[in-house]
């Protein structure tokens, strides 16, 4: 079995951080000194090691850039301002969530000594790299993807596994316009919405583009029988208060069980609030805007935490939802979470892990 003590660790010569500008950080685009990486060969995983975050090196008939045997995942480390201490937000359910997906894409589970462990050894070498900034964070993005060389539809027998992390700033800036998707489809009924894998996000750019051309930034996904019943927002979990119940689609299946849904879940069920996870249909979702009981309308993921929703586009009409000044569930999670995530806050749930 390989142990977290087994890396291999090249550090880089001359650090690039001094040529990022912190307090202007877009969303992906720069990426921390070094990255970690592991490859599964002859049935166990191996050269388990950390280096400069640098170019990969594929032939031409690496399997998954034709079949996609591809899959990742998402989290978020913070710093703490006053004590600079480092925080990751519940990577264990990340590390679930991935070998769950990698089990649907017929891939080999990673193991704990690689994925957390490995993770911890690289959030150390690129602390520095953990923004201060308000709103800010380290995004980590673990992935693992097929590397057999061969033109043949079977699963591969060797796979890699990387880490690496991208310092970012906020991902929606200001609230989102959201167009129903009636048409296309994310996720089917036994198809792999709740695996985070490629290819899932591959079919999803045409209808977004569409909805981009009619003014929109983001989907509304429905489900693909009737294109009845709400689903996601983009990448992103969607939620509605309603008649001041907080309701949600419920996960199996279509739906990808999002860390910060259930986290959002778990603290609005604390609150007392009242929460149904239930299927919401378009109509009952319209019917509530134009009688003002739709208070509220948010996507929930890692990438943007809390995205407000201000515009519902459906079948040539446009519902405006209440101004984001008055809401009252949305900017309250969001402030708890970040609270949580930056260590401001008492950590009764055991959610967040201390670099
Ligand atoms: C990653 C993702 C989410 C959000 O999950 P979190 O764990 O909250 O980041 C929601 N929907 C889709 C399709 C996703 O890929």
């Amino acid at each position: 079995m390989i142990a977290t003590a087994d890396i291999q660790i090249r550090p880089i010569a001359t650090s690039r951080i001094s040529t990022i500008d912190f307090n202007n950080l877009p969303f992906g685009k720069h990426f921390a000194d070094h990255m970690l990486v592991a490859d599964y060969i002859n049935g166990e995983w191996t050269n388990l090691s950390i280096e400069p975050y640098e170019k990969l090196f594929l032939a031409p008939s690496n399997a998954t850039l034709h079949y996609g045997q591809a899959i990742f995942e998402g989290l978020k480390a913070y710093k703490n301002t006053q004590a600079d201490d480092v925080f990751v937000f519940r990577p264990d359910e990340n590390f679930q969530r991935f070998n769950a997906s990698a089990y649907r894409m017929c891939m080999p589970a990673v193991p704990e000594e690689i994925f957390i462990g490995g993770l911890f050894e690289l959030l150390k070498l690129d602390r520095a790299w953990v923004p201060t900034q308000e709103g800010s964070s380290l995004y980590i993005r673990p992935f693992m993807f097929a590397t057999d060389e061969l033109i043949g539809v079977r699963p591969s027998d060797t796979y890699k596994f990387m880490i690496f992390t991208s310092p970012v700033g906020k991902y929606y800036s200001t609230p989102v316009r959201v167009k129903v998707e009636d048409q296309y489809t994310r996720a089917s009924s036994g198809g792999t919405g709740t695996a985070k894998c490629a290819g899932n996000y591959a079919g999803s750019l045409h209808p977004t583009q569409l909805a981009y051309k009619q003014g929109f930034q983001q989907l509304l996904w429905t489900d693909a029988k009737e294109h009845r019943f709400i689903e996601e927002s983009g990448t992103m979990n969607v939620m509605f208060v309603i008649d001041n119940v907080l309701v949600t689609a419920p996960t199996g299946g279509t739906i990808l069980d999002g860390i910060t849904r259930k986290s959002v879940l778990e603290v609005a069920r604390d609150w007392g609030m009242k929460v149904e996870e239930r299927r919401i249909a378009i109509e009952e979702l319209i019917e509530a805007a134009q009688n003002g009981k739709l208070q509220e309308a948010f996507g929930t993921g890692t990438a943007a935490t809390i995205a407000n929703i201000i515009e519902i586009g459906y079948k040539e009409q446009v519902y405006r939802l209440p101004e984001i000044e008055n809401r009252t569930f949305a900017p309250k999670i969001l402030a708890e979470l970040e609270d949580l995530r930056r260590g401001k806050k008492v950590d009764t749930k055991n959610w967040v892990v201390k670099l």
